[in-house]
């Protein structure tokens, strides 16, 4: 996926895979699924979903799972990452986007209703002052 060149047809093309993957999610308490699809700088994407727990605390994203997936195969670089949540816009939570910024201070975050309404936003503009040791 060529993300410099084509920015906003990759980023509707991420969006459909998070859409894609949405389809995994465990989201039996909220029943709110949500997917994501992570592109690492060298084209390749990792996805996650939410994955919820009787005891709620225990429950993570699909940004997080996205993240988690790719950081344990080696991964560091990161481009964007899509968030697909059906028919309601979902930004990534506070604790999301604070993990992000660990890795990615400078990602791309995609979001939106459907492929044809999308919105890309820089994750400064989410998150303007991240924590960093
Ligand atoms: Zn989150």
């Amino acid at each position: 996926m060529d993300f410099i060149n084509d920015k906003f047809n990759s980023a509707k093309r991420l969006y459909e895979i998070a859409g894609e993957a949405r389809k995994n999610a465990y989201a039996p308490f909220s029943n709110f699924k949500v997917g994501a699809a992570l592109l690492t700088k060298e084209g390749k994407i990792y996805t996650g979903v939410n994955v919820e727990n009787s005891s709620y605390g225990a429950t993570i994203c699909a940004e997080r799972t996205a993240f988690v997936k790719a950081i344990s195969e080696g991964e560091r670089e990161f481009t964007a990452i899509a968030v697909s949540a059906g028919s309601e816009e979902a930004v990534p939570c506070g604790i999301c986007r604070q993990f992000i910024y660990e890795f990615a201070p400078e990602i791309l975050i995609i979001t939106g209703t459907d492929k044809n309404s999308i919105n890309i936003r820089t994750l400064e503009e989410l998150l303007p002052m991240g924590f960093r040791l």
